[in-house]
């Protein structure tokens, strides 16, 4: 079936984001002014770098801590995401449990759920305004197949700690109660996901770490991360520690090239929808919606009346390249915008106003990592394959606890120290996300075309092939 589209569309493309274009591009903080010497050097001024400093300097206040970011402070994925401030774990959990146990899995899960809370509990004492408003997360089934997967993956969820009230399956009238998704089958219903404006949260996190007394350095690219040191072409920071805090942009980084693949997620966003058409969705809350499809779709209703939605449709470019302003194919365009009229047919005759694209980290096995080698000093948090939201804030906990030396039960989660072999060399890695996107595709459109409960086999032998389930 094709979806036909009322309205032909003039929008914004890239601009880093429309949660930037909302509340206005920063202006820069002054750059490294030369070389110094400090306790803890963070390269990366996203929600990793900025939660790492957070955290760092409330448990010691007197240490010296900066922050080197090549464009200015949220410029990355942390202000370009979808605004899930969710408790799905980074990464792969059955690898985990392979590595480590079920029983770490389960920690891990219980510190995902508690993170959400503990985000929420940041902003509102640093008086942080990101519209933050938890009202969970539906996972959508929109065919039989995405629905059996749903059934399917329940008795895991329930092994890693998910109970009943974490993770409940729902039917089409119940979810229709709150959101109306056009040929919705069921639903799972979350409580553990608050929706946030992501610019917001990182601009005022980072106005925050400045009062507490770390520095900031923006328009500082970081070229070059040694054991303690990091070197700039504005000069040369000396630290104990260094700790990269880099995600998607981590393969900009010699030495670091094949380490995470740089995986492109792109979003739209709708001009603010008439009452008409919310009278049709329905959805007065502020849950958080995505679907079950291979290729994955995520939605927000904003603050201010509008649908954001974002996936994965041209997810990498040859060489790890990606563009820095966030703009995006027209192919991405047209296949968010189509995903959206299917999931959303009142948004037919609705505007697009913005679509923007970013950047987030993916390592060869699909599993987060964070970590701190002591004998250099050098530190690293990321990888989160489009889960660095809540996990960012985790990881930011657990590397002040790893470099502070306290011995908590965050630093024996089983995503510390893990290592994980590199990615292949090109076109090696060009063809193969390719060719597993384009099998992704091609297996949603034969789900939906067929009506079968079974999930298509193009899809289970990518999965097997890249190792992502
Ligand atoms: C479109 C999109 C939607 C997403 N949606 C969600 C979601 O809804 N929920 C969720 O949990 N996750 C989501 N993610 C993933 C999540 O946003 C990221 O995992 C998370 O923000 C990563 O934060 P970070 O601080 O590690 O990296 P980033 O935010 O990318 O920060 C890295 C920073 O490093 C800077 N930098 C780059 N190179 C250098 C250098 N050489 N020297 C100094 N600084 C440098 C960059 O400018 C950037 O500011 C999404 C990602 C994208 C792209």
């Amino acid at each position: 079936m094709t979806t036909k589209l009322e309205k032909t569309p003039t929008y914004v493309d890239g601009e880093v984001s429309y949660w930037f274009r909302d509340i206005g591009l920063p202006g820069r903080r002054p750059a490294l002014p030369g070389d110094t010497s400090v306790d803890v050097a963070i390269v990366g001024g996203g929600m990793t770098g900025l939660w790492t400093a957070y955290y760092l300097k409330a448990s010691q206040p007197d240490l010296r801590i900066v922050v080197l970011e090549k464009e200015f402070a949220g410029f990355g994925a942390s202000g370009r995401n979808g605004g899930w401030l969710s408790a799905e774990p980074p990464g792969q959990t059955g690898r985990y449990a392979k590595s480590h146990g079920v029983d770490s899995v389960v920690r891990l899960q219980q510190e995902m759920f508690a993170s959400v809370d503990e985000v929420i509990r940041v902003v509102s004492t640093e008086r942080i305004d990101a519209h933050v408003h938890k009202d969970g997360l539906l996972h959508v089934a929109t065919t039989p197949s995405q629905q059996a997967r749903l059934l399917k993956r329940m008795p895991a969820l329930r092994r890693y700690g998910w109970t009943e009230d974490d993770l409940r399956m729902m039917s089409a009238p119940e979810l229709a109660q709150r959101v109306n998704v056009a040929g919705a089958v069921g639903a799972a219903y979350s409580p553990h996901c608050a929706r946030i404006q992501p610019a917001m949260l990182v601009r005022g996190l980072a106005d925050v770490v400045e009062e507490m007394g770390v520095s900031i350095y923006e328009g500082t690219e970081v070229t070059d991360v040694k054991p303690s040191l990091a070197v700039t072409k504005r000069g040369r920071v000396r630290a104990d520690f260094v700790i990269r805090a880099l995600e998607g942009f981590t393969a900009g980084l010699e030495g670091f090239e094949r380490t995470w693949l740089p995986m492109n997620s792109s979003m739209i966003v709708t001009e603010p929808l008439p009452e008409s058409a919310w009278d049709e969705i329905g959805w007065q809350g502020a849950e958080l919606v995505g679907d079950e499809a291979h290729g994955f779709a995520y939605c927000q209703r904003t603050s201010d009346g509008r649908i954001a939605l974002g996936g994965r449709a041209v997810p990498y470019r040859y060489g790890s390249r990606w563009d820095n302003r966030g703009e995006t194919m027209s192919t991405t365009f047209d296949q968010l915008r189509v995903q959206l009229a299917r999931l959303f047919p009142a948004t037919r005759s609705v505007g697009i106003e913005h679509a923007w694209a970013g950047v987030l980290g993916v390592p060869r096995d699909w599993c987060a990592s964070v970590g701190l080698d002591r004998a250099t000093g050098l530190g690293w948090a990321g990888g989160y394959v489009g889960h660095g939201v809540t996990s960012s804030n985790l990881a930011g906990r657990t590397l002040t606890d790893l470099v502070l030396q306290h011995e908590t039960d965050l630093v024996t989660l089983p995503w510390v120290g893990r290592k994980v072999r590199k990615w292949e060399v090109e076109p090696a890695r060009w063809l193969a996300v390719r060719s597993l996107y384009l099998a992704y595709h091609a297996a949603d459109r034969r789900e939906r075309a067929s009506g079968s409960d079974k999930t298509s086999a193009i899809a289970s032998i990518a999965d097997l092939i890249s190792g992502r389930r």
